[in-house]
């Protein structure tokens, strides 16, 4: 059996501690049939069944019977943890499993660590390290989106991707290396333009992953949405009408921690998360400035702006800077408000100023009435539509873990793409291009410390 310091056999229960039908108490390690062989009687002994099968039996402690159960029996290497398993299947209750797992403990096994049974997977190599955090992510995905991401990476989606990348600066590290040993051989002429296609390629694929892990981030937690505009032009009551009869229930987004300040709306397969900003406004006394301060950087770090204009006044020359400050090369909407109040004069004037200003089409939108919103939806999902897979088939994203291990690695390729156009001699690119392979393998725990290892465990819950 392959095995890597996990001398101790574990034990621990692997269903959750509420009542249900069956609870399950997971046994890994070398001993894990012994253990399970001195608390559980069935036919033959627990020590004779053959690998992956299942027998009926009871659970015993000090010779009196605590529970019947169905004994499952899987042996290392081919089981979840990568060694001999056992998994007892009792009756669920919260009472019943701490008694069959006292027992268990009492028979000689070590209580495990959160997470400590994907831990032995890993370092089993049974799963790596990306995968195993695919695990967390699948037992906590809360929506479809968040289960079938979590599920490919399980599948090892991502490490895939982030394994051919390492596959492509690792040939070109060998390269160097050998052509450095032996320059008699090995010619490096022509080889910095051909390292620096490489390098733009694989930087190619890094932005990918990044987008796609953003695109991930929005369709788990929202789309975060801030209402701009100058004082009276509707702000508050458009918000109040979105929220209105469309509030969301927040329980059923994923990821979004509730904030006084944020409420959520639904918009087709999308969730605005709606941020209830005081407004941009001229700064009076110190309170008012720091509810501006925030206002604008909930405006400057959101996904989406919805900038009010109201439609029944002339425009000023400081709303239209406004507008165009905060909606040029962003994610955004104009709304030519109170529509109801109709003054055609003034808010065809202000559509045309505004599209000559930021080049997007003003909607025509009415607090009062909700005339608008459709439209207003309807250009909110087109806005956003590359973030929504072809045929949701979400694909494996990466975390923050992953995603500052891949900025870390197009850093380094940026160097190395510096030193590239700078004439640097060859030799100096290696340990640029080493960074960039050690970050990659972070992400899968190819080359990881311990302590990083233990960190990433430790977040698991018990019985994983
Ligand atoms: P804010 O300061 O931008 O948040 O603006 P408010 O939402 O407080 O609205 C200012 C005033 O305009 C209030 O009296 C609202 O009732 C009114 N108002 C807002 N939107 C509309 C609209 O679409 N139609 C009409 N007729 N009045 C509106």
């Amino acid at each position: 059996m392959n095995q890597k310091g996990t001398e101790d056999t574990i034990a621990a229960i692997s269903s959750g501690l509420t009542q249900a039908g069956i609870g399950i108490v997971r046994i890994s390690g070398p001993e894990a049939l012994e253990v399970a062989d001195r608390i559980a009687r069935v036919k033959g002994g627990v020590k004779a069944q053959a690998a992956n099968t299942a027998a009926y039996g009871h659970i015993l402690q000090n010779g009196r019977i605590l529970d019947e159960a169905v004994i499952l029996v899987m042996r290392g290497p081919k089981s979840y943890t990568g060694e001999d398993v056992v998994e007892l299947q009792c009756h669920g209750g919260p009472y019943l499993m701490r008694r069959v797992l006292q027992a268990a403990l009492a028979a000689g096994a070590r209580l495990a660590e959160p997470g400590e049974f994907t831990k032995r997977a890993f370092l089993n190599g049974r799963l790596d390290l990306s995968q195993a955090e695919a695990v967390m992510d699948l037992i906590e995905a809360g929506g479809e989106a968040a289960r079938v991401s979590a599920l490919n990476q399980l599948g090892g989606a991502l490490s895939r991707s982030v394994n051919a990348l390492r596959d492509r600066i690792l040939y070109e590290t060998a390269f160097l290396e050998a052509a450095v040993d032996d320059p008699e051989h090995i010619s490096t002429e022509g080889y910095a333009e051909r390292l620096a296609v490489t390098v733009g390629e694989v930087r190619g694929q890094i932005a990918e992953l990044l987008q796609a892990a953003e695109n991930g981030r929005i369709i788990k937690s929202g789309i975060r949405t801030v209402i701009l505009g100058s004082p009276n032009v509707g702000k508050s009551s458009i918000l109040n009408l979105l929220l209105g009869s469309d509030r969301a229930i927040v329980t059923d987004i994923p990821g979004t921690t509730r904030d006084v300040l944020e409420e959520t709306v639904r918009v087709g397969d999308l969730t605005l998360l709606l941020a209830d900003t005081a407004g941009i406004r001229t700064a009076g006394d110190a309170v008012e400035r720091i509810g501006i301060e925030l206002a604008e950087k909930k405006a400057r770090e959101a996904d989406l702006i919805l900038y009010i204009i109201d439609g029944t006044r002339a425009l000023t020359d400081g709303e239209l800077s406004q507008a165009k400050r905060w909606v040029t090369g962003r994610r955004a909407v104009l709304l030519v408000n109170k529509a109801d109040l109709l003054d055609d004069e003034h808010a065809a004037e202000a559509c045309r100023a505004l599209r000559a200003e930021t080049g997007l089409m003003p909607l025509s939108f009415s607090a009062k009435t909700g005339e608008g919103r459709k439209e207003l939806y309807d250009n909110i999902l087109t806005i956003f539509a590359d973030v929504l897979p072809d045929g949701g088939d979400y694909a494996a994203t990466a975390n923050l873990r992953h995603c500052e291990e891949l900025r870390r690695a197009d850093e380094s390729l940026r160097l190395v793409e510096e030193a590239i156009e700078e004439g640097m001699p060859e030799d100096l690119f290696t340990i640029d291009l080493m960074d960039a392979y050690t970050a990659l393998s972070r992400i899968v725990g190819a080359s990881v410390s311990d302590a990083l290892v233990d960190e990433i465990f430790s977040r698991f819950c018990m019985g994983k």
